[in-house]
């Protein structure tokens, strides 16, 4: 650290340098993120202090979670659910799965707990496994990349807590056949968590109708993601259970804090995101986000469209604004785009495929000129 600071002038002076060193969301096609809402900046720039770590002190604030837990259990077909802001689905994902060990604590208690997951979860499930001490079990996927119901079901033994299903994989945008793992965690008396994290904002906007929500009984908890397509701030994700005594599993006392307990696994938590995802879910409405989504799945199509013509074809039929594409030496591809034409874009683990997020930021034009590229770099 400096002796004395710098001028107000320096200090932005080298934040640009830095900045201009980020790359512009224009030329990224492998990011889940984008740019935050206007109205989410600005609500986000109005509470930067507000801390809900302590939310005693920021009733105002607290509230506002309040609301946008409540909107979105209404969104997702269970107005009383219980829940709190995370920073992300990883916190989401690891207080869900914490939650089942300490809730279900099954008769087999002195036995290490399990969980079944879909062979395309997260990696943040790893992370799950590594700090409860959880065994993860990994369910294999069919043709179609939804995972396999018999997996699932050969892999459940005495010792599993619950089940993880995908409204919208990571790598290729598929949703697992959740009516049906729904129903075997009921009959199995196990908890069932729905990672929605990218699908959350999008599934309930399409035209066509998936059943992923609490709408299906055996749906325990879901974690959802306003950073992704609800255009906040991050850090912005959101957990909901269906049963308050799932968040009373998360409780920890608060000695010296204006309230005594919390449910949180971060202490000092951000009040500006949760000021931000309330101001944008409240001036977009269901309306909004529906015509968000409907314009980055007509460029998904567009993308297709143009992607025939040179002959480079999808692996599976896009659900929602996430394309996987078949092509030769997928990596070696990748790297070429990012060198020579500066896009970023990623690859899907198995099979090897290149992946692109077709998120609110992208354009027509933006789709041209990446296909024009992308087959600048087959051809030669
Ligand atoms: C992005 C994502 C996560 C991780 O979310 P973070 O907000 O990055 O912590 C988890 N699950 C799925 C399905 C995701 O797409």
């Amino acid at each position: 650290m400096n002796k004395t600071g710098l001028s107000e002038a320096q200090i932005r002076d080298l934040l640009k340098i830095s900045k201009g060193q980020d790359l512009k969301y224009e030329r990224v096609l492998s990011s889940m993120c984008t740019y935050p809402h206007r109205v989410a900046v600005e609500a986000h720039m109005d509470f930067i202090e507000s801390n809900m770590g302590d939310f005693g002190l920021f009733r105002g604030t607290y509230e506002l979670e309040r609301q946008v837990i409540s909107s979105l259990g209404q969104l997702l077909n269970y107005p009383d659910a219980a829940g709190y802001m995370t920073t992300g689905a990883t916190e989401s994902n690891i207080q869900a799965i914490r939650s089942m060990r300490n809730v279900s604590r099954p008769a087999s208690c002195c036995e290490r707990p399990n969980i079944v997951v879909p062979d395309s979860a997260h990696f943040s499930f790893d992370k799950v496994s590594d700090i409860l001490d959880i065994e993860l079990r990994k369910a294999s996927l069919d043709t179609n990349l939804k995972v396999s119901v018999n997996s699932v079901e050969d892999l459940i033994d005495k010792n599993t807590i619950g089940l993880v299903a995908i409204a919208g994989s990571t790598e290729f945008g598929q949703i697992d056949p959740i009516e049906r793992l729904s129903e075997i965690a009921l009959q199995n008396n196990i908890f069932l968590h729905v990672d929605a994290a990218f699908g959350g904002f999008v599934l309930p906007f399409l035209d066509a109708v998936y059943e992923f929500d609490f709408k299906l009984p055996g749906v325990s908890s879901i974690a959802i993601d306003p950073h992704k397509m609800g255009l906040s701030t991050i850090p912005s994700g959101v957990l909901l259970f269906r049963e308050s005594e799932q968040l009373e599993g998360l409780k920890a006392d608060t000695p010296y804090l204006t309230v005594s307990t919390q449910y949180t696994l971060t202490g000092t938590r951000s009040g500006a995101s949760v000021a931000a995802t309330w101001a944008v879910i409240n001036y977009l409405g269901q309306e909004g986000y529906r015509k968000t989504v409907s314009k980055c799945m007509e460029l998904t199509a567009y993308l297709l469209q143009e992607l025939e013509r040179i002959e480079v074809y999808p692996l599976i039929e896009p659900v929602m604004n996430v394309v996987a594409l078949k092509v030769p030496e997928a990596d070696l591809v990748r790297n070429r785009l990012a060198k020579e034409f500066n896009w970023q874009v990623s690859i899907t683990q198995n099979p090897h495929c290149l992946r692109l997020v077709i998120m609110p930021h992208v354009t027509a034009e933006i789709i041209g000129s990446f296909v024009r590229d992308l087959h600048e770099v087959l051809r030669s």
